[in-house]
């Protein structure tokens, strides 16, 4: 079969097609013939070694790459029931979606249902499921609170603002073109800031008559962390939940005092989707809503898995406004 791995940590060049025997599936996991891999930041920290000292997500050298698929079961090992042959699944969290044929842990399959695309299926399994437990769990947003959305148009950005506007929250949203702006204003945003252009500290102070916000979803990183912890009101919270901009080494705890007493995490997906309950309702609420029409998925662009560099340089070069995917079959 076609995949996509790595031999070496580096940048997009690193990435090659390779021809590999199909994987075999052991106990308790099902073999899938993969119609889409989504593009996943993950994906790049993977690539680049940044998450070489993670024992969440593992990347042993050589790997094929990609946390998240959707496709059509093929076959499984031993200690698996309930699945036909064809029955169309999608998935988070298992590595090697980049390539035809991937072996996933059955019990991170969910089922989707008719009427959701795959192409949409799979761009809620990594990046939905993420706005889902950010606004469900690491913080569940309520009616009347306000909430700070960083990179409010990517992949991410654009289901949170419209999970937590469901939620009843306020949204402020920064972006760094004046195009993504509109888009994510089309999502939902309440007040969008160009933080290219503008400090947004003295933008959130104002839009909050000082006060703050209850909440900061930083996926940034490196150039926002700093001045997000500093938009909240007393004892609001921080998630930094990713660092496009860089790795965040040190977040000193008497600044966490200084903002208001304020709260710090940094979560992983992996522990808000920690067993198939909590799998099938972040992924079923998804999809209902998402079949429903009130949830917009914007697929952005489609590469063949051929082309997966192209793709990485893409989502690194901030010109993504939704989901990338890597179309496997013909
Ligand atoms: P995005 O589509 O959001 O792409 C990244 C965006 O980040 C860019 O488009 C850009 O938006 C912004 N950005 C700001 N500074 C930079 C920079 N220096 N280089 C590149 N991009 C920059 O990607 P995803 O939706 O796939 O992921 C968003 C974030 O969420 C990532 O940081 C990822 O690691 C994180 N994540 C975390 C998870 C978790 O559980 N902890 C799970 C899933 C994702 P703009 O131009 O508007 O600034």
């Amino acid at each position: 079969m076609k995949a996509i791995g790595v031999n070496e940590f580096g940048g997009p060049e690193t990435l090659h097609l390779l021809d590999l025997d199909r994987p075999q599936p052991g106990p308790g996991e099902v073999l899938v013939k993969v119609d889409y891999a989504g593009v996943n930041y993950i994906d790049v920290y993977m690539r680049s070694g940044i998450y070489k000292r993670s024992t969440t997500y593992e990347t042993p050298l050589p790997m094929v790459l990609g946390m998240e698929g959707a496709g059509t079961v093929e076959t499984w090992g031993p200690e698996v029931e309930g699945f036909r042959p064809g029955d169309a699944v999608a998935w988070c969290l298992a590595r090697g979606a980049y390539a035809e044929y991937a072996v996933v842990p059955a019990w991170r399959l969910v089922r989707i249902p008719a009427g959701v695309p795959p192409s949409v299926a799979t761009a809620l399994m990594l990046q939905g499921m993420t706005a889902h437990y950010l606004s469900h769990s690491a913080f569940p947003l309520e009616a009347g609170q306000t909430c700070l959305i960083h990179a409010a148009a990517g992949g991410v950005g654009q289901l949170l603002v419209q999970l937590a506007k469901l939620r009843g929250a306020r949204v402020i949203a920064t972006v760094g073109t004046r195009e993504k702006a509109e888009l994510a204003g089309q999502r939902g945003a309440d007040h969008c800031i160009l933080y290219r252009e503008e400090d947004f500290l003295p933008v959130v102070r104002r839009l909050t008559d000082g006060e703050g916000v209850d909440v900061v979803y930083d996926s940034v990183g490196r150039e926002t962390i700093a001045r997000s912890i500093r938009s909240l009101r007393r004892r609001g919270t921080c998630i930094m939940y990713g660092t496009s901009s860089g790795f965040v080494d040190c977040i000193a705890p008497l600044e966490l005092a200084e903002a208001g007493s304020v709260f710090f995490t940094r979560p992983h997906l992996a522990d808000y989707t920690a067993d198939a309950d909590e799998i099938a309702w972040r992924a079923g609420m998804l999809f209902e809503v998402a079949a429903g029409s009130r949830l917009v998925v914007t697929i952005d662009r489609e590469f063949p898995l051929a082309e997966a560099r192209g793709a990485h340089e893409t989502i690194e070069g901030r010109r993504t406004q939704g989901k990338l995917l890597l179309r496997t079959g013909a």
